[in-house]
């Protein structure tokens, strides 16, 4: 996970009059005692194409969890951070439904993090600041759940990577909230065929990684001119992995020449 560009302007579908009256007729049906259920909401609003294409533009077409670049019309959702229609660690919770159309509740994540793991997790360090209600208000409400549009991932979550059995990448939190660990456990962002795939750039980046540190060590300002460069361009965050890339050349003593865009 890297933290994700700003957030584009509000999508003329979500600004529309049809999405704000749907949205205060949830509200109406909730006020009359109804318990909403995931099939009352209706996700045409949240998948037409200029709410996605402003999303996938802000994540740089990748998964906002597990850093995937996956076929936008396929194998993409609109994932609501916070869930809408109910809350897993909470049975009692009815879901955060005001927040179902809130352009600044919807990341961008691949069908696999969204679908299968994260699903309708939303864990709280203090359950009992949990809001139910829209006038309760989100403010006092501690997410385990990393939120890689206001906070830095790369703050939480770093990676370890061996050869000993196997090249193999995993994530690791290492802040002492535990968030990063919680955020990894979420996601799902260390099951199954991603720990291979970001081994597969092990190869590649430490190719750059001795180059660098030979032409350091030689003191070749050419060489050292165009390896960081390519440092900075196999870092950069449209790059598949890219928390991952970062990490690999901060772990080697190079992240001063590591993107930051
Ligand atoms: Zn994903």
């Amino acid at each position: 996970m890297i933290k994700l560009k700003p957030r584009p302007e509000l999508p003329k579908t979500l600004a529309s009059n049809r999405v704000r009256d749907f949205a205060e007729g949830l509200k109406r049906r909730v006020d009359d005692g109804t318990v909403l259920q995931s099939e009352d909401f209706e996700s045409a609003y949240w998948r037409k194409n200029d709410v996605k294409k402003a999303l996938f533009t802000m994540h740089s077409g990748k998964c906002c969890y597990c850093e995937r670049k996956r076929d936008e019309k396929r194998e993409t959702d609109v994932e609501h951070y916070r869930p809408k229609a109910c809350v897993s660690d909470n049975p009692k919770h009815p879901g955060y439904w005001w927040l179902a159309y809130k352009w600044d509740n919807y990341l961008h994540s691949c069908k696999k993090c969204n679908q299968e793991h994260k699903i309708n997790q939303f864990p709280l360090m203090d359950e009992s600041q949990r809001a139910y209600t829209p006038d309760a208000g989100i403010a006092g409400e501690r997410p385990f759940l990393i939120n890689p549009e206001n906070e830095n991932p790369e703050d939480f979550i770093g990676f370890e990577w061996s050869r000993a059995y196997g090249v193999f990448v995993k994530a690791v939190g290492f802040d002492p909230e535990g968030r990063g660990e919680r955020t990894i456990k979420i996601t799902g962002i260390n099951e199954g065929t991603i720990l291979e795939e970001r081994a597969s750039l092990v190869k590649e980046l430490e190719e750059i990684v001795d180059t660098m540190k030979c032409a350091l060590r030689a003191e070749k300002p050419n060489l050292i001119k165009r390896t960081a460069a390519k440092i900075k361009e196999t870092s950069r965050s449209e790059k598949q992995y890219a928390g991952f890339r970062r990490a690999f050349y901060r772990g080697n003593g190079l992240g001063d020449y590591v993107a930051n865009d």
